[in-house]
Order: C-alpha cells, then sequence, then structure tokens
C-alpha cells in the first residue's frame, strides 16, 4: 500500500511514510471489509461514514509538517486510523467524533495498538477543544462548507489548518496558515481535489 499508492504518487515525507507502514488499517475496518483493507479507497465504517482513502491520509498528514513535539486536533475521529497515524507523528492527539459509537469503537483499536498520547471526546468538533488550544495543527476530515473560523482561533501562530472546504459533494483540500496574532492573517494552499463525508455542525453543515 505505502508503495504503490503513497511513495509512487509523490509524498515524501519519512516519518509519514513510516507511520504508516507500521499502523495496520485493517485493524480499523469492520470484519466483513477486510479482504479491502489495503485497497487504495475510502471504505464505508459504521453510521455512513468512511475511513479515508490511504493517499489522503498520507497527503493531509504530510501537509502540517510534524516534527513529533507537536499538539493537533483531528475533527472526524471516524475510524481512528487517522488519529493513528496523527499519534505517531505528534507528541499529543486530541480528537472529536459527533458519533459517539464511532468514538468508542476508535478507542478501543487506538488502546489496541498502544496510542497513549491520544484523547477522545464525543461532540461537535466545529467548536474546536479550547481548553487544549493552541494547537500547532488541525486537521479536518469531514468536508466543510467554509473554513470554520472557530478552529483558525485554536491554531497557534505558525501553525496550519487542513480542510476539506467546498459543496456536499466535492471538496478542495485547504492548508491554511496562520502567520500572526491575528486569524485573518492566513496564507492559503490548495492541496486539490476531494469527496469527504459531511462536516455536520454548527460551523459546519446544518442538517442531521
Ligand atoms: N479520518 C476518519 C474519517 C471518518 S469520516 C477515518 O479515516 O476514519 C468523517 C467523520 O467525521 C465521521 O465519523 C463523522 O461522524 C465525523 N464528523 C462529522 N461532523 C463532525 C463534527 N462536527 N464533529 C466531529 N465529528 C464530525
Amino acid at each position: 500500500m505505502v508503495d504503490a499508492q503513497i511513495r509512487a504518487r509523490g509524498i515524501a515525507d519519512q516519518r509519514v511514510l513510516r507511520a504508516m507502514e507500521k499502523i495496520p488499517r485493517h485493524l480499523f475496518i469492520d470484519a466483513g471489509l477486510i479482504d479491502q483493507a489495503y485497497n487504495d479507497s475510502a471504505l464505508p465504517i459504521d453510521r455512513q461514514q468512511t475511513i479515508s482513502q490511504p493517499y489522503i491520509v498520507a497527503l493531509m498528514s504530510a501537509a502540517v509538517a510534524l516534527t513529533g513535539k507537536e499538539k493537533v486536533l483531528e475533527i472526524g475521529t471516524g475510524s481512528g486510523y487517522q488519529t493513528a497515524i496523527l499519534a505517531e507523528l505528534a507528541d499529543q492527539v486530541f480528537s472529536i467524533e459527533r458519533i459517539a459509537v464511532l468514538a468508542n469503537r476508535a478507542r478501543k483499536a487506538l488502546d489496541a495498538l498502544n496510542c497513549y498520547n491520544v484523547a477522545i471526546r464525543v461532540g461537535d468538533g466545529t467548536y474546536g477543544w479550547r481548553e487544549e488550544s493552541p494547537f500547532a495543527a488541525i486537521v479536518v476530515t469531514a468536508g466543510a462548507p467554509q473554513v470554520p473560523r472557530t478552529l483558525i482561533e485554536q491554531l497557534a501562530v505558525g501553525g496550519s489548518l487542513v480542510v476539506p472546504v467546498g459543496s456536499r459533494h466535492s471538496q478542495n483540500l485547504l492548508k491554511l496558515t496562520r502567520l500572526s496574532a491575528n486569524p485573518d492573517d492566513l496564507r492559503r494552499e490548495e492541496l486539490g481535489g476531494c469527496r469527504f463525508v459531511d462536516l455536520i455542525g454548527e460551523h459546519g453543515w446544518n442538517h442531521s
């Protein structure tokens, strides 16, 4: 998987490649789909949600350029697979999932891998996790109608937010780097097209 889908598409961050070689994706996938665990695609998890495509996980993880010392926030724990990769790359990971059954299942998978530097909270991640802010990186793994401003406000100066923004059917993966104390002072990069499930919440899509 790492050679054919990740290195071959130009992801060169050695720490990301090593993390993806180490974390077994099949531990985050329902038993019935286990034979597809290392395929080049997103797969359904419970509650009409998906585990992201491995390449997208690598792209988002590389985009935030972690060194191992950072505090990171993830919105949309889902299966916990991206969480586990971030836990390898950063010092501490805080992850928010709105669906309790998914958060509980992710916690079990992460515990089985001894990922003890991860805290998971059930709730609306579009509010962020203010008590633990600022974060050196924030990764949103669900598609937003616009950049949630609350998350920019919880980003450390110099930190970056990676978030898919667009319609419910297709998004552009954005990387926003906070350049100063002013939350409007941002560098904006487009990392390419993608398709995520909806980010549902106060600063996301407002259906349930
Ligand atoms: N990175 C995950 C992606 C899961 S899909 C993985 O690879 O497994 C996106 C997840 O975001 C879903 O589990 C969905 O329930 C969750 N989500 C959507 N809106 C949310 C919100 N406002 N706060 C927290 N989680 C949210």
